[in-house]
């Protein structure tokens, strides 16, 4: 028997990911059942109170989804038909798509090469062409998709794998120019820069609770912001458009479904309350891949930066070096039953992008180098220094 087949004959099946819930969380949601509340109700709103006081958000307004989220933000702030939002292309595709929604047109600018966060180096250069107009505007528009006569409304970044983005420079180019600032901070719950909290380093951010996430609502997430009218706006577009005032039948905008439910609401509640202890446990894992890791040849660990007062790790990726060949690592590490996946694929090679916008490879090389290289292996807290071990072993056997 190979040894392959040995680990595949113990069972060994490690998951990609996991949520650590307890007993607490199962009850939670079980006395939400037996009340006649299922829909938007007492428990969202202690669920909003829980992370405005956690990030010190003036508002917090809970949606079904990051996604549905991101969403209503960009339309809150006032980005529409044609307008311009400089953004990442190193991201969740949902990032970007949000802008779509909208016809809007994310303007993507490269990342940094450590973080694979938003450069803002490259921020500053496109706000500075693209308010300017004329032959610039060029240099940052895709070949085809978008009218050179669109105008600049905002910057949206993204906290990649759970490190903030380097606000401080970002803040800076959107106040020069009239910006406005969203935080996709989706990854990133609890994770702190410069000793402020993420989600609140833009002008209204938001957070994600999908069940890989740091916490979990099931599906869930939540729009952060300390602006009274974009959280207003919020509010009534994700309960199909009943501004303060209306009745249930009476839609003063052109609204959504997008209300978290009172189950939702009820486990994320718990959730919250286990927040540092559950960061903890993720950065416990961190650690014992560290240690396991770093002397592996052929491997990058994920680098934090100064200006990252605590990371919040979402996933735990690697890069391997450019002259070993991803895929077959990944096929390795499948046949010995562990997980991997190629984090990220550039939006901009996604099909739909290259359909609409024409992109191509070469344009953003930053990121089509780490998309090339970084792998995602299996994360969560609830994983044993076992099943790290495990996993490490079955790396150095893939490797090749
Ligand atoms: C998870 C995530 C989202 C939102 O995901 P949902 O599944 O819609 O909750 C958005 N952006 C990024 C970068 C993400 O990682």
């Amino acid at each position: 028997m190979s040894e392959e087949d040995q680990d595949r004959s113990i069972g060994r099946q490690i998951s990609m990911s996991g949520p650590d819930l307890t007993d607490a969380e199962r009850e939670a949601v079980a006395k939400v059942l037996h009340t006649p509340r299922l829909s938007t109700g007492p428990q969202v709103e202690a669920f909003e109170a829980t992370v405005a006081e956690r990030v010190g958000a003036k508002h917090a307004i809970a949606v079904n989804s990051g996604t549905a989220g991101l969403h209503l933000c960009v339309h809150a702030v006032g980005i529409t038909d044609g307008d311009w939002v400089i953004t990442t292309p190193f991201s969740f595709i949902a990032s970007s798509n949000v802008l779509l929604y909208e016809r809007a047109i994310p303007v993507f600018v490269d990342v940094d090469p450590l973080t694979g966060n938003i450069d803002p180096v490259l921020v500053a250069e496109a706000a500075a062409d693209l308010t300017e107009g004329g032959a610039a505007v060029r240099r940052w528009l895709p070949a085809h998709g978008a009218s050179i006569k669109g105008e600049l409304k905002a910057i949206l970044t993204v906290d990649v794998f759970g490190q903030p983005a380097d606000y401080d420079p970002l803040v800076g180019t959107a106040s020069r120019y009239g910006l406005r600032t969203i935080e996709d901070s989706c990854e990133a719950l609890g994770a702190v820069y410069k000793d402020r909290p993420a989600g609140m380093l833009g002008d209204i951010g938001v957070f994600a609770f999908y069940p890989n996430k740091q916490i979990t609502t099931g599906e869930g997430g939540i729009v952060v912001t300390n602006h009274d009218d974009w959280a207003n706006m919020v509010r009534a577009l994700r309960n199909q458009g009943r501004a303060p005032g209306d009745t249930w039948l009476e839609h003063s905008y052109l609204g959504y479904n997008y209300r978290m439910d009172e189950m939702c609401a009820a486990l994320g509640k718990v959730q919250m309350s286990r927040l540092d202890e559950l960061l903890e446990k993720r950065e416990r894992v961190v650690r014992w891949y560290g240690e396991r890791l770093k002397e592996i040849p052929g491997i990058e660990l994920h680098r934090l930066i100064p200006s990252t007062t605590r990371m919040s790790w979402f996933v735990y990726v690697i890069r391997l070096d450019p002259t070993i060949e991803r895929r077959g690592v990944m096929e390795r590490l499948e046949t010995r039953g562990v997980p991997s996946r190629p984090y990220f694929i550039p939006i901009h090679l996604q099909p739909h992008y290259v359909e609409r916008f024409g992109y191509q490879l070469g344009q953003y090389p930053v990121t089509e180098d780490l998309g090339q290289r970084s792998l995602a292996l299996p994360f969560s807290g609830v994983m044993t220094e076992t099943e790290v071990e495990y996993v490490c072993e079955a790396l150095k056997h893939s490797l090749g």
